[in-house]
């Protein structure tokens, strides 16, 4: 019987799930192909305050703004959604991966940085230790171990801009399929004098580059970025599906994070799913190893937990990402005439729409 836990990949959801296991006793190294852990950040960092919270990580120190909300864009119709109060936080993700790791290692966990594992190299591994595959998108442990390799992405770009953008307190979401089909593109103050501009596009061959320069040069984010020097600028990609299995009892191989595919279909955010999917990871590796239960039980606590939110953010999804620029504008119109602006702006939750979904049922039945 393995004792011990070999975690593939040293981003948060690898990371996250390292903590745990150690913090709880278990033997614990995590691997990562990179010497320098999370850097380059080809990622935004917008996460909800409340999914920040759920991952217990001292995330304080990689702060680097709050939001209160977003204007929605799409064709000449905007909705505002702005709370009273804080929604989430834009963090340093280089910053993150370095608390998570120095969390990690403070309770035992050995990394070792600058190993790629893939191959023969996991069988070896995979022979003595229980497997976490944490190793992203593109998964080799996922691949290796015939897990359902991921076949759905959205194609991002994303750079940042020495400019303050014109409301700190807020991101601009751009929703046009001729810009950025099947996503959507976004600007985001990450600070007060650092805007972040990106685009994901959907589909396997589109050119997320090319999409970003287009963005670009579109009259309003041209004005706003006008003489402004960009910093840096990232191609990367987004899993929009779970894997077929994200547990394999038999070999003792578990898939987190953006190895299986636990994001959120409607904005590609995956730290909150991925991190608490880690979490449960290492729970349920701790109770397979100390009392002999089944590693299984990773799926069904997972699909019970968030399986209900991740379907239903992949059905925004695909409303938003089949419907024609003149359509989604008149949509937002009518959501406006509605009221839903100020229900979003009351109720909304970037992480779980199921429990928008209730707040909203539950106040017509109050009426
Ligand atoms: C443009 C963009 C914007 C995003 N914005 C947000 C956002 O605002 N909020 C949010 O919550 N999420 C966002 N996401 C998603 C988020 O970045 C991911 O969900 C998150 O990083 C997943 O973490 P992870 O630890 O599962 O994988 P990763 O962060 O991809 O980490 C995987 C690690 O595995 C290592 N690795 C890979 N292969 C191997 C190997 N064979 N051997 C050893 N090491 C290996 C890599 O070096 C890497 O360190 C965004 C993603 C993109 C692309």
């Amino acid at each position: 019987m393995k004792d011990n836990v070999a975690v593939i990949g040293a981003g948060t959801s690898g990371l996250i799930a390292a903590r745990r296991l150690a913090s709880l006793g278990i033997r614990t190294r995590v691997y990562d192909q990179k010497t320098r852990l999370g850097y380059p950040a080809k990622a935004s960092g917008i996460i909800s305050i409340s999914g920040l919270k759920s991952l217990e990580v001292g995330y304080e120190k990689a702060i680097t703004n709050t939001l209160f909300g977003a204007n929605i864009h799409s064709g000449d119709a905007t909705m505002r959604i702005v709370s009273k109060k804080p929604e989430a936080h834009v963090l340093d993700r280089e910053k993150l991966n370095g608390i998570c790791s120095d969390e990690a290692e403070a309770v035992g966990a050995k990394i070792s940085r600058g190993e790629k594992v893939d191959g023969a190299r996991l069988d070896g591994i995979g022979s003595e230790s229980i497997i976490v595959g944490a190793d992203g998108p593109v998964s080799s442990v996922a691949r290796h171990f015939s897990m359902g390799a991921i076949e759905r992405y959205t194609l991002t770009y994303k750079a940042e801009f020495e400019v303050s953008a014109p409301d700190p307190r807020m991101v601009d979401l751009f929703f046009d399929s001729s810009i950025a089909p099947k996503f959507f593109a976004w600007l985001c103050p990450n600070s007060k004098s650092v805007l972040e501009v990106g685009i994901g596009i959907g589909g396997k061959n589109g050119n997320s580059k090319a999409a970003f320069d287009r963005f670009v040069r579109l009259k309003e984010v041209a004005q706003l970025l006008d003489g402004a020097r960009m910093i840096d600028g990232y191609a990367s990609l987004i899993p929009m599906q779970t894997a077929r299995k994200v547990v394999d009892a038999e070999r003792e191989v578990l898939l987190v994070g953006d190895a299986a595919g636990q994001v959120k279909p409607t904005t590609g955010g995956g730290i909150v799913f991925g991190g608490n999917a880690a979490i449960i990871a290492a729970d349920v590796i701790e109770s397979h190893i100390k009392r002999g239960t089944g590693l299984g039980e990773y799926e069904k606590r997972f699909r019970k937990a968030f399986g209900k939110d991740i379907a239903l953010h992949g059905v925004i999804n695909s409303i938003y990402s089949n419907l024609a620029p003149s359509r989604l504008a008149f949509l937002i119109s009518v959501f406006k005439a509605l009221g839903f602006e100020s229900f979003f702006s009351k109720y909304g939750d970037m992480d779980r729409p199921s429990t928008m979904l209730k707040r909203f049922f539950l106040r017509g039945l109050a009426k």
